[in-house]
C-alpha cells in the first residue's frame, strides 16, 4: 500500500463508528479519583498548545484535579506567534484563575523542530507530519510529569476537531508505558459542547484565535 492508499484508509477509519469513547472513559477516571486520593486532589500536568484549546478542558478538569500547565510547542512558528498564544495563555491564567493554576514553559527551539518535520512537508493536515508532531511534545511533556510527580498527565490537543482523539489517546496509552510513574488521562474535550463553552470563554475574555495550527507547513 502506497502513503496515499493508506492515507485513504486512515480517513475511512475515521468515520467509523467503532471507536473507544474516550469522553466516557474520562468520565469514569474521574468518578474514581475520591476512592483514589481520598485526602487530596491528584495533580495533572496539562499540555497546552495554546488558550483556545486549554480554556475548556481546563474548566472540565478543575475540580477534580490541582492542573498545571505546560507549554511545550516549539512547532509554533514564527517565534512572534508562539510568543503571542503564550502571552495570550499568561493573561487568561491571570484574568480568569488569578494566577492559582501554574504554568511550565519549556524551551523554543522552532528552526530544529521545522527541520524535523520536514520529512512531511506536503502531508495532508491530520497525517504523519501531525502524528510525529504529537508524539513528541506529549513524550517530552510526559517526561516532565513523570520525573517531577505528577499523578496524571494529559493534553487539550483532543479538543481540536482537526486532530484525531483516537490517535492522540493511543499515543498516550503507548506512552504511558515508558512513564510508569504517571498515568495518562485519557480525554475527548470536545465532547459535551467543548467548542461551544470554548466560544463563549473566549469571547468573555476576548482571547486571540489563531487560523491555523502551528508550524510553517500549516501556516502556508
Ligand atoms: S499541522 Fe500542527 S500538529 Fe501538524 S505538524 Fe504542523 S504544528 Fe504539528
Amino acid at each position: 500500500m502506497n502513503d496515499q492508499e493508506e492515507y485513504i484508509e486512515y480517513i475511512k477509519g475515521r468515520k467509523s463508528s467503532f471507536k473507544r469513547n474516550f469522553y466516557k472513559e474520562s468520565l469514569k477516571e474521574i468518578e474514581s479519583l475520591k476512592e483514589k486520593f481520598p485526602d487530596r486532589k491528584p495533580r495533572i500536568l496539562l499540555h497546552a498548545c495554546c488558550v483556545v484549546c486549554a480554556c475548556w478542558p481546563m474548566d472540565f478538569l478543575a475540580d477534580a484535579f490541582d492542573i498545571t500547565l505546560i507549554y511545550n510547542n516549539p512547532n509554533i512558528w514564527p517565534k512572534e506567534e508562539y510568543d503571542h498564544r503564550l502571552s495570550e495563555l499568561k493573561r487568561y491564567l491571570h484574568e480568569r484563575w488569578n494566577d492559582q493554576i501554574g504554568l511550565i514553559v519549556t524551551e523554543y527551539n522552532g528552526q530544529e523542530y521545522m527541520d524535523s518535520l520536514a520529512f512531511g512537508k506536503d502531508d495532508p493536515e491530520g497525517w504523519k507530519r501531525c502524528f510525529f508532531c504529537y508524539e513528541k511534545r506529549m513524550d517530552e511533556a510526559f517526561r516532565y510529569a513523570d520525573e517531577n510527580g505528577f499523578d496524571y498527565f494529559t493534553t487539550v490537543m483532543t479538543f481540536s476537531r482537526q486532530k484525531d482523539s483516537q490517535k492522540l489517546n493511543e499515543i498516550g496509552l503507548k506512552l504511558q508505558q515508558k512513564y510508569q510513574n504517571t498515568k495518562y488521562f485519557v480525554s475527548d474535550f470536545k465532547k459535551a459542547d467543548g467548542q461551544r463553552r470554548s466560544n463563549e470563554i473566549c469571547d468573555a475574555y476576548n482571547l486571540y484565535k489563531q487560523n491555523y495550527c502551528g508550524c510553517i507547513f500549516s501556516f502556508r
